[in-house]
């Protein structure tokens, strides 16, 4: 190796080896996200972007943040308990069950 730079003599005050040309005008970010399942992705952003404080997880679609330590929740979506709690408040026990056999019948496919 050393012989090599010594047959290239010329180029005496190049900078150190690892100097990376700079011909990209726009030079690109790569930030790692982790979500809760332990997944890391690495989009990259121009360097002058904005870098958002979570991603969405391209493989499970929780959100990923930027902390591999301390990811972001994964979202608590339960519209089913929420709306049947609210259904419940409304309603009497005996319409709760005339729903609850509505519901049945419709997935036996009987409706
Ligand atoms: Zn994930």
């Amino acid at each position: 190796m050393a012989s090599g730079n010594a047959i290239r003599g010329s180029r005496v005050g190049a900078g150190p080896m690892g100097e990376a040309e700079r011909g990209d005008s726009a030079p690109r970010l790569r930030i790692s996200f982790w979500c809760s399942n332990g997944h890391e992705t690495q989009p990259s952003f121009a360097s002058d972007a904005q870098i958002p404080e979570t991603w969405d997880c391209p493989r499970c679609g929780f959100p990923a943040g930027k902390d591999e330590e301390n990811p972001p929740d994964p979202p608590r979506t339960e519209p089913y308990k929420t709306h049947l709690a609210y259904v419940r408040e409304r309603r009497s026990d005996e319409d709760g069950e005339a729903i609850l056999a509505e519901a049945l019948a419709k997935l036996r496919g009987e409706i």
